[in-house]
């Protein structure tokens, strides 16, 4: 081999290392720094059209931010993003202060502790909700091994946990194809976390649930704020209004970027946010 390839397969091999280290090396998430999100100035075009343009978020760890803004303003094309679905054409993206997102695979990315919940719920709707919170567990890389054994005390306790945090403990056998729309969203929600994300992606989770379901949800969410950071995108300002307290600041996105931040009460009376997004 010439000195030339070598040189060349080192540094291929450096920047192969390099971008699977943070997380094959099973180097965890820090949050030392209280920063549980980092997005700056993220690009993506599609034919041209820029569906993000520079948008630059941070959150901070244990916070709920509620993202609203008009339908193509980018909301879930920053998602998937941070997911990995979609690669920015610039931009970076940080979970916590050490792991670089635009490194990872999709997989990785969920495995490093960042969970996200589609519009649409995707259960196993001939399965109980109880075999789908257990699949949900399995599909754990870490406890992967105990695929073909029973359940061990504390994942029984887990799963017990998130049935009433999810407002299913009295269906835990019911078929889940059975539940309500509602019902179907939040055990969507429990299968995510029998993961324990540290980061939870949630776009539009009330959509087509009644007034009560979306009360409990935003009761649920309140519960989980603290323990793992969210982002919540969605279009009902009195689900907003629940999940803000009238002290959270909400961030506003329009045509790929941050339109405005800042209190509900504050945007809502932001003159561009209600010209391009809450009408006159
Ligand atoms: P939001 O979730 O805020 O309603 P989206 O992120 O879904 O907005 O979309 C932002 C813009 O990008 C829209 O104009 C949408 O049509 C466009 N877009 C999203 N995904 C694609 C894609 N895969 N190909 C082309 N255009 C896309
Ligand atoms: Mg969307």
């Amino acid at each position: 081999m010439t000195p030339d390839l070598m040189e060349a397969g080192a540094q291929m091999l450096a920047a192969h290392r390099s971008k699977t280290a943070s997380v094959v090396d099973g180097g965890e998430v820090y949050f030392g720094q209280g920063v549980a999100l980092y997005v700056e100035e993220i690009t993506v075009s599609f034919d041209g059209f820029r569906a993000l343009n520079k948008l630059s978020l941070t959150i901070d760890v244990g916070e709920l931010r509620c993202i609203i803004g008009p339908n193509g303003a980018g909301k879930t094309t920053m998602m998937d993003c941070i997911t990995g679905k979609t690669r920015p054409d610039s931009g970076t993206v940080f979970f916590g202060s050490n792991i670089d997102l635009l490194r990872l695979s999709e997989p990785q990315i969920a495995q490093a502790g960042v969970g996200r919940k589609f519009q649409k719920p995707t259960v196993y709707e001939q399965l109980s909700v109880f075999e789908n919170l257990e699949l949900a567990l399995k599909a754990d890389r870490r406890v992967r091994a105990a695929l073909f054994h029973r359940l061990s005390g504390e994942q029984l306790d887990r799963i017990a946990e998130v049935l009433v945090l999810i407002h299913l403990k009295d269906e835990a056998r019911r078929t889940a194809g059975l539940l309500s729309h509602g019902q179907k969203q939040w055990l969507e929600i429990g299968m995510l976390l029998m993961q324990d994300p540290k980061l939870l992606l949630l776009d539009e989770p009330v959509a087509g649930m009644t007034d009560e379901e979306t009360e409990r949800t935003a009761e649920l969410f309140l519960t989980l704020e603290g323990q793992h950071s969210l982002v919540v995108v969605e279009h009902d300002m009195k689900f907003v209004d629940q999940l803000t307290q009238g002290r959270k600041k909400v961030t506003v996105l329009h045509e790929g970027s941050v339109l405005a931040e800042g209190l509900l009460s504050e945007v809502q009376a932001n003159e561009k946010v209600v010209e391009v997004y809450l009408g006159r």
